[in-house]
């Protein structure tokens, strides 16, 4: 059950920006696997010869995580060309912010799409693999935006709310040879911001989101939590300036 210093296959998805590169690159240079899934196939193409010219093993795997078929394929895929699938880490996620008088529906179903049933297909994917080595971890980006809301937020809140509540249930429901961790980020350096179209949303969150830590603070904790022996919980790290 996750022995500290095994070189472990991992699928991160969402690891063509952000916080999911930045983890692939951590994880590659500690001697792990890493299966990369994302939209952006070129990011993925660069990602994987960076890796593999600094001595690391990486694949790239094209994924949509609102896909239940494509998480699916992209577990298989990882299970079948690397023999196992130790680590899933459910990183993709997207955050168009809005005020909620402004009812931007498609956003809205986004975001569920993405952050909460991106999660779900993850875990439904690998469950099988795992149960059959009887081992595996889940890991699942929330957001110290799982424990606060602010305002524009209310729905990409209650996105990561959910995203919490379902790690946490995994966790308790969980056997003995499967380890879930829920990472908890506060404000980071990433493409995250990008995806807000709400002028009045996104003027604010470029004042909240000036202090950000770097996306490899981020990457550190995950390794941290798959290197551990133990079973580790949830890792909260935000910037000291963030309240
Ligand atoms: P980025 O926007 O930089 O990265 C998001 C990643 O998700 C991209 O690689 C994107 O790839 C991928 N993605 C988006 N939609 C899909 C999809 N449908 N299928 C597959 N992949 C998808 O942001 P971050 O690195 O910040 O975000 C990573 C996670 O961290 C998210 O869950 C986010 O909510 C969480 N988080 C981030 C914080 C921050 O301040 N940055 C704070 C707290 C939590 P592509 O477009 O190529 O598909």
């Amino acid at each position: 059950t996750g022995s500290a210093h095994k070189k472990k296959v991992i699928l991160i998805t969402g690891a063509s920006s952000g916080i999911g590169a930045a983890t692939a690159r951590q994880l590659a240079q500690e001697g792990h696997t890493v299966v990369l899934g994302a939209r952006r196939q070129e990011r993925l193409d660069e990602l994987v010869s960076e890796i593999e010219s600094d001595g690391g093993t990486a694949a790239g795997v094209s994924l949509d995580v609102t896909a239940r078929h494509s998480v699916q394929e992209a577990v298989t895929y990882a299970a079948e060309t690397f023999g196992r699938l130790d680590v899933l880490i459910n990183n993709a996620g997207i955050m168009p912010l809005s005020p909620l008088e402004q009812s931007h529906v498609d956003e809205w179903d986004s975001m569920i799409d993405v952050n909460i049933r991106g999660v779900l297909h993850g875990i439904a994917a690998a469950q099988p693999v795992m149960r059959e080595q009887k081992s595996g971890h889940i890991v699942t980006l929330a957001s110290t935006g799982a424990h606060e809301v602010l305002p524009t937020a209310a729905v990409y809140c209650a996105t990561k709310y959910a995203a919490w509540a379902i790690s946490e249930g995994l966790r308790i429901e969980s056997e003995p040879w499967l380890r879930v961790t829920t990472i908890t980020p506060g404000v980071t350096e990433s493409e995250l911001a990008d995806s807000i179209s709400d002028p009045e949303a996104r003027e604010a969150m470029q004042e909240y989101r000036s202090n950000a830590l770097p996306a490899t603070e981020i990457a550190r904790s995950i390794s941290y939590a798959i290197n551990a022996g133990g079973d580790v919980n949830e890792i909260i790290v935000r910037p000291t300036t963030q309240r």
